[in-house]
């Protein structure tokens, strides 16, 4: 086998895996090595971990069992409906879709959505293709403020060879720095103002931004990839209901369903430049297990995500409470802390938030490092902040008093300086008690 040295993949890793390839004597036994890893991912960050990622959710069983069911082995592409489909035979393929677009108006009370994103990067991808030409102005948070890649020039918007200016954001309130957003906006006139925040603690000024693009006909794009759960369940302002032209969402974070995308908007004359970058444009077949999964999360959404959404806040603001009380700092201290599913730490001081995420996950404590406003872009690969996301111990059926000992847990590695080794055998001990998903029909509300 030649040996690449061209891969942009860590190549200790794939040199491992080309060893495992070479000592098993048979494809079969290659199959095994690649199960294997698999189980060993599932016993670990499945039973073992206090996963804290942001971006994570635990789907019900429901949900699992469908993205493994024979629907997801049809093609189906184009619009639902009989003549606007390729293939025959998709009958129940187009039921199992239009249950999900009808589950997804209900879930975010707006009159139209798509479900044929296969990630929310795509949903950006599509709103910029459908409301811009190459050459648009358009005004994007910047990263180190929460923005995310998508809609700045190294993602889809770049792509589209857009010219972006910063929106202004304060980064003591952590929100759009209004004032200035209403002397800035005006000289630049942006086609689409996109408020997508992937760090995101606090609400934004939906109402007034869309206000000040009147003027113009700008149209303000709320990328809710974060959110979505939170928007859906009532338990954070509403960008459609507030002026936003369009949302997208993750189904795979807070919403809790199959990692995919989702578009919603009310104005019947987006409907075709936004489903036309949509299909025929991002996607053809779309796997339709995904949607069958999707669609139940909407539902799982409709049912328990009023209660799921205001327990992941309430312990997200227990979580940064008990941590600031243990010496770590937390951002927004004086606004409450969080009013979504995140807390974000300053690590600076305590070795950055590379070493802290890569110390705590010796402990079976899984976050990730993030950008903070005081840091430059050099500090990519080293910025100074910690996220944590409280998406997963909530659906675990884990409540505010959890969140103590989870704070407990991190405080004794990066404070008390304990071994992680001795602070692991007390993770997974704690984590031994909380197997169960809630908030799903399967099984109901915690107790
Ligand atoms: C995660 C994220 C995305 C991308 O979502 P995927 O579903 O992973 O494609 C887009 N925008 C923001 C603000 C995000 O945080």
């Amino acid at each position: 086998m030649p040996v690449n040295d061209i891969e942009v993949h860590d190549p200790k890793i794939l040199a491992n895996a080309r060893s495992i390839l070479d000592a098993c004597q048979s494809a079969q036994e290659m199959q095994q090595a690649v199960l294997d890893a698999v189980k060993r991912n599932e016993t670990w960050r499945g039973q073992q971990c206090i996963n804290l990622l942001a971006p994570e959710a635990p789907t019900s069983p429901t949900v699992r069992a469908l993205l493994g069911s024979e629907i997801g082995t049809r093609a189906a592409e184009g619009n639902i409906g009989s003549v606007q489909r390729w293939f025959a035979g998709t009958q129940h393929i187009d039921e199992v879709e239009a249950l999900c677009v009808e589950l997804l108006k209900q879930a975010f009370r707006c009159r139209y959505a798509d479900h044929r994103l296969m990630g929310s990067m795509l949903g950006n991808m599509a709103v910029y293709y459908a409301m811009t030409e190459p050459g648009d102005v358009i005004m994007t948070v910047a990263q180190p403020f929460g923005g995310h890649s998508s809609n700045r020039y190294d993602g889809p918007a770049g792509q589209r060879g857009l010219k972006i200016v910063d929106v202004p954001f304060d980064p003591i309130e952590l929100t759009v720095d209004l004032d200035l957003f209403r002397k800035l906006a005006p000289l630049v006139r942006p086609k689409v103002v996109t408020l997508g925040l992937s760090m995101t603690l606090f609400p934004l000024p939906v109402r007034e931004m869309k206000e000040v693009l009147q003027e113009w006909g700008g149209k303000l794009f709320f990328d809710g990839a974060h959110q979505a759960g939170l928007i859906a369940g009532g338990q954070f302002q509403d960008p459609l209901a507030e002026g936003a032209d369009v949302l997208t969402g993750s189904a795979g974070k807070t919403f809790g369903g199959p990692q995919s995308g989702m578009i919603m908007w009310n104005d019947g004359a987006l409907t075709e430049p936004i489903t036309h970058a949509i299909f025929p444009v991002l996607a053809a077949t779309h796997q339709v297990n995904r949607v069958a999964a999707l669609a139940v999360a909407a539902a799982e959404m409709i049912a328990f995500g009023k209660d799921f959404m205001a327990q992941i806040v309430r312990n997200s603001q227990a979580l940064a409470a008990a941590l600031d009380r243990r010496g770590i700092p937390v951002l927004g201290k004086h606004k409450g802390y969080t009013t979504t599913h995140q807390v974000i730490a300053d690590v600076g001081a305590l070795g950055g938030g590379l070493e802290v995420a890569h110390l705590l996950a010796r402990a079976n404590l899984i976050t990730n490092k993030n950008l903070l406003p005081r840091d430059k872009p050099a500090d990519w690969d080293r910025p100074s902040g910690l996220r944590m996301g409280t998406i997963e111990v909530t659906r675990l059926g884990m409540k505010e008093t959890q969140m103590d000992q989870i704070a407990d847990f991190i405080a004794r590695v990066l404070i008390e300086q304990q071994s992680p080794n001795t602070v692991l055998e007390d993770v997974i001990e704690f984590r031994q008690a909380y197997q169960k998903l809630y908030y799903c029909f399967d099984h109901g509300l915690p107790a």
